[in-house]
């Protein structure tokens, strides 16, 4: 009864966290749809062992409180596992909430319905997922809180799931939440992906946040004092936030940049909200700054006015980087109320804002790009997904067009990006374009500010190697439309050839006759067949003169080599023999591994198997920088491994460093290697400039601990500024 109790509470705390007023009929909806799920799920419980409602009231309270959803939003929340998972069906659902509700509920079911069981499945059901954003928005924000709820719980997990399930959320989610503004759930999601996934380096980088912290709070403070009183005097209402930096943003600047920790946390960032009209906003935002810079000089390139052009999701802010009196950079981010509540909310404030007008902002355009590529019927999943994906990870630039229009486009878009980008047909018709009035191939990457004029010609075709230099998903996808329809057009004449070419030999011109060509040239479909004949990659007349039975081609089929065997089967028998984890260093092996080149794994790596087909298991590292596409891909193919005790096996890893160029430095980094660790240096090279050397070594090693012992004697060496592990 103490549950119940604990239920009750919950739910109270959910709807004391729906923003806004209630109509009767909104709160009644609610208590219903409450009602009906604790009823559904009344005999679940989560791996936690609590009951299983608790885990749709957060769903619902995250879409209330952190996304600022309202009444369907929260109803659709809490219903979304009950169709899936009890006995409720979706017809249910409408009769009692109605059409809406419950196509969001349909949505949801789908996204997590499916079972990966081919590599295209997770491409098909991310289509899926967009089709239903196309449709209406609040699936996939329903879908992002209830990932972030699963990602805040991971812990009562296995260690294969929790790796499935950080990968997922890192390669899809957090981009997806970055793409549609919702700032503080990705970088959530993406510290708790790195928690799971790298647990070491995130316990050590939220240590260190956690001792720097006091510090950070005194400078902040002191930092901002004269700002302050500078605000009151001009009476601003204002708010300044000091902004911690998130563990994965740090790490990966770590990643990046190579840099230390601290060279990293030693930029501050501060927040400067203030509290104005709409119609005054800019202005303040620029006396603000003009207030920030009285008092400390501003780095000239580090300014950021994402006011005048903001950013393709609606995010706008003013960026400064200033230098303080301890001579510490600060960045300074300046803007209004409403701009904080878009750059923390994203898509729900932008929509809360528009007060029903339509407007289109950048937002808009990018749903309605997307809505386009999805109703294109012969685009393929796995494409979809990867054209779709470089458009949720990419930087900006702004471009304008010959009259002074102004286009978003990734950072990296060239000339050809920006003619698909006005319209498809003057992308396929593209032969160059001038640049600020100078004539650049079409190839040019473009950059911020430039204004770009297309040059087109009618006799210009779209070629294969196009794809090589385009960064935006419409351009990809305008391209891959048009080289398909010149292949259609070229199967045209092909299978003219082939019909011809049948009646030369006294066969019957049908299906079956066809059939057996395609298999015995190995082309993947007719249309491949007629493509390829036309093309002169298969040539009819050199083939042996088949014999013809009653109109009917008898040629021996083409065999499928030994590693062409279904990969299903290849998996279920290296599953079979493996119903645990692999053991890898074991004497007594019945599977067959490899090591993956991609990233060296070496004892006491935390690592995973992958399934191939030719070369048995290949062994990665759990950080490798393919993991996240395998694993998040190709689920269905990964195998539990881990390292078994101590031997003798050595496995090659890599070592970079840098540091000042001394005499003898070379000596003595070559020395600790060979002689003092007695390793093996299977290859070492240096190169100084300036007096700054960098080297690499490649050397074998028993495991982890032999490695990260040798590199902390590298450190020692004087002179020796960075050491770092490298995957080849
Ligand atoms: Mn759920």
């Amino acid at each position: 009864m103490a549950e119940k109790a604990e239920i009750l509470r919950r739910y109270r705390g959910l709807l004391r966290s729906i923003k806004g007023h209630r109509t009767a009929e909104e709160s009644r909806m609610i208590r219903k749809a409450f009602n009906i799920a604790v009823e559904a799920h009344k005999d679940q419980r989560r791996k936690t062992g609590e009951p299983y409602i608790y885990h749709p009231i957060a769903v619902a309270r995250i879409c209330a409180e952190e996304i600022g959803l309202g009444t369907t939003s929260v109803v659709a929340a809490l219903l979304h596992d009950t169709v899936e998972d009890t006995d409720l069906t979706l017809d249910d659902v409408k009769d009692l909430f109605g059409p809406t509700v419950a196509t969001i509920i349909d949505g949801l079911t789908k996204i997590s319905g499916l079972q990966f069981n081919t590599d295209s499945i997770q491409a098909e059901n991310f289509r899926k997922v967009l089709l239903t954003l196309a449709q209406d928005v609040r699936v996939i924000l329903v879908k992002l809180a209830d990932r972030l709820h699963n990602m805040r719980t991971l812990d009562s997990m296995a260690r294969d799931k929790q790796l499935k399930i950080a990968s997922e959320t890192i390669f899809l989610y957090a981009p997806m939440a970055h793409r549609l503004g919702l700032y503080s759930i990705k970088s959530e999601l993406e510290d708790l992906s790195l928690k799971f996934k790298e647990p070491t380096i995130y316990e050590e980088i939220s240590q260190k946040l956690k001792k720097g912290e006091a510090v950070r709070k005194r400078f902040i403070s002191r930092f901002t004092l004269p700002i302050r009183e500078s605000l009151d005097r001009e009476g601003f209402s204002y708010e300044i936030k000091g902004r911690p930096k998130s563990v994965h943003s740090i790490y990966n600047k770590m990643l990046t940049k190579h840099v230390s920790f601290e060279e990293v946390y030693d930029i501050f960032a501060i927040r400067i909200i203030i509290d104005t009209r709409t119609e005054l906003e800019k202005a303040d935002c620029w006396k603000v700054y003009s207030i920030v810079t009285d008092y400390y000089q501003p780095s000239p390139d580090r300014l950021r006015d994402w006011i005048s052009l903001p950013k393709a999701n609606g995010y706008e802010s003013l960026h400064t980087t200033v230098m303080s009196p301890g001579g510490r950079w600060v960045e300074v981010q300046i803007r209004s109320k409403r701009m904080d509540d878009i750059a923390e909310m994203g898509l729900a404030a932008h929509y809360r804002y528009k007060d029903g007008e339509e407007t289109t902002s950048a937002l808009d355009n990018w749903l309605n790009r997307i809505r386009e590529m999805l109703e294109d019927p012969s685009s393929n999943a796995i494409d979809f997904v990867n054209d779709f994906k470089l458009d949720l990870f990419s930087d900006e630039i702004v471009v304008f067009t010959p009259s002074g229009e102004m286009r978003n486009l990734p950072a990296g878009a060239t000339a050809l990006d920006f003619a698909f980008e006005i319209h498809s047909q003057i992308g396929r018709q593209c032969i160059g374009a001038k640049v600020n009035h100078k004539l650049v191939p079409l190839s040019q990457p473009l950059r911020g500010g430039d204004q770009v004029e297309i040059i087109t010609s009618r006799k210009q075709q779209p070629k294969e190697d196009w794809l090589n230099f385009v960064a935006t998903a419409k351009a990809r996808h305008g391209i891959k439309q048009a080289l398909r329809e010149q292949k259609q057009k070229l199967a045209v004449v092909g299978r003219e050839t082939v019909q011809r070419q049948l009646r030369g030999w006294g066969a019957k011109v049908d299906q079956g006759n066809i059939k057996v060509l395609v298999e015995h040239l190995g082309a993947s479909s007719p249309t491949d067949l007629f493509y390829q004949v036309a093309r002169g990659k298969y040539d009819l007349a050199q083939l042996r003169i088949p014999a013809v039975k009653s109109g009917r081609l008898v040629l021996p089929k083409h065999k499928p080599k030994a590693d062409e065997r279904p990969l299903e089967e290849v998996v279920a028998e290296i599953r079979g023999h493996h119903q645990g984890a692999l053991s890898l260093g074991d004497d007594l092996q019945q599977i067959q591994y490899t090591l993956s080149p991609c990233c060296n794994p070496i004892a006491g790596d935390d690592v995973f198997g992958f399934i191939t087909l030719s070369e048995g298991i290949k062994i990665h590292r759990v950080n490798c920088p393919n993991a996240v596409q395998l694993m998040s891909n190709f689920a269905y193919r990964i195998v539990k491994a881990r390292w078994k005790g101590k031997d003798t096996v050595e496995f090659l890893a890599g070592i970079k460093f840098s540091g000042i160029d001394d005499v003898g430095l070379v000596n003595k980094i070559t020395t600790i290697i060979s002689h003092e660790h007695n390793v093996n240096m299977r290859a070492i090279s240096f190169e100084s400039n300036d007096g700054i050397f960098e080297g690499k070594v490649m050397a074998y090693v028993h495991d982890t601990d032999h490695l990260n012992s040798l590199m902390e004697k590298l450190r020692r060496v004087r002179g020796v500024r960075m050491v770092e592990r490298v995957d080849q």
